[in-house]
């Protein structure tokens, strides 16, 4: 079975990221592709990177998308369902406005893929699949397998993208975060953590955690794991962070 993965990027998101240097690699595909169970061969088109190949042969496209690609990639995944190739579409949009989103593709997935994405695979292989996968439950971060390197295709300033936590228990009341993941934190292993920063081969990491000061004791232990590989670390943390001293020495003391 041949899986294409799709990290869609239109014009519209490219103004944004250009303009907010936010432009590095998107690592849900590579994370959802080391969910994938091995009877499946799959590929990665990450836009930014490369073209999609509409006429490729698959069995099924997967599409992620953040709001300002939208329509681009509801224009994807019309090309391919008018070739009769099912469509599946996650993300934040997605999980957002589901009903939009559900005309436009075969198979819509509402909040994290995490346990589900197998199991629908598995139906899929069947022919059994539902139309909606929607999880009740916030799954765990631990031993979470890492997101396959091997399909990070950007060329940018950036040489490794990580996360060690994803969610964050504030509710600031304009974010989608607390809809999202219902104001639920959840963290990897330090050590998981760390051996992955370590394994980048360059010093410029991304942590694209939600909020790397959600829990600023796990983070201080983070921070002391990570201080011997010497690298360069960039993340987003709420500005109460600043009122914590020893965060911020720790913070800029491991890269
Ligand atoms: S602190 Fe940041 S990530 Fe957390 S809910 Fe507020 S805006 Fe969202």
């Amino acid at each position: 079975m041949r899986l294409l993965l799709i990290t869609a990027s239109s014009p519209e998101i490219r103004r944004i990221r250009k303009s907010r240097f936010l432009n590095f690699q998107q690592i849900t595909m590579p994370y959802l592709a080391a969910l994938t169970p091995s009877p499946w061969v799959v590929t990665h088109v990450d836009e930014e990177a490369e073209a999609v190949d509409y006429e490729a042969e698959v069995d099924l496209v997967g599409i992620t998308f953040h709001t300002p690609s939208a329509y681009h990639a509801y224009r994807i995944a019309h090309s391919f369902r008018e070739r009769g190739i099912p469509v599946v579409m996650g993300g934040p949009h997605v999980t957002l406005v589901p009903e939009e989103a559900a005309q436009h593709a075969d198979i819509i997935f509402i909040g994290e893929a995490e346990g589900l994405w197998q199991q629908f695979l598995l139906e899929f292989e069947e022919g059994r699949h539902t139309k909606i996968y929607q999880t009740a439950a916030i799954p765990s971060l631990e031993h979470a397998p890492q997101a396959k390197k091997d399909l990070f295709h950007r060329k940018d300033y950036t040489n490794g993208v990580i996360i060690s936590s994803r969610g964050c228990p504030n509710r600031c009341d304009f974010c989608t975060l607390s809809m999202m993941y219902k104001n639920r934190l959840r963290k990897r292993p330090v050590a998981e953590v760390a051996a992955e920063y370590a394994s980048f081969r360059g010093k410029i990491i991304i942590f694209w955690d939600d909020n790397i000061a959600a829990d600023r004791e796990y983070s201080k232990e983070l921070f002391r794991a990570i201080t011997p590989h010497r690298k360069w670390w960039s993340s987003q943390a709420s500005i109460h962070a600043g009122q914590d001293e020893e965060f911020l020495e720790l913070a800029a003391r491991s890269g």
